[in-house]
């Protein structure tokens, strides 16, 4: 089931209030992106610097909803499919 990671304290009962971006983690695949480095390309396409790698081969996370702009670089650079803007 397509989840995301949703930092309660950015939200209203439990609702984001702007865009962000959705990762849906059974679509992500970085070895598939990279199999050389595992390196998550929406990763370097997020100017705001909101898109987070833990480790190599691991799949990215949003680390602030409410700071995302919803501006789409890391949906146009992921290409798996694998993010898309929700509406707040
Ligand atoms: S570019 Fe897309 S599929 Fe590749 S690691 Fe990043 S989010 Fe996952
Ligand atoms: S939508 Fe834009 S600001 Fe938000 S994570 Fe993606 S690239 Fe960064």
């Amino acid at each position: 089931m397509a989840t995301t990671r949703v930092d309660p304290r950015d939200s209203l009962q439990g609702m984001p209030l702007n865009k962000y971006a959705y990762i849906d983690f059974d679509r992500c695949n970085p070895l598939a992106c990279d199999a050389q480095t595992g390196l998550c390309k929406a990763v370097r396409s997020c100017s705001h610097k909101l898109l987070e790698q833990e480790a190599p081969w691991e799949s990215p996370m949003l680390v602030s909803v409410k700071m995302c702009v919803g501006c789409g670089d890391c949906v146009t650079a992921c290409p798996l499919r694998a993010i898309q803007i929700m509406n707040g």
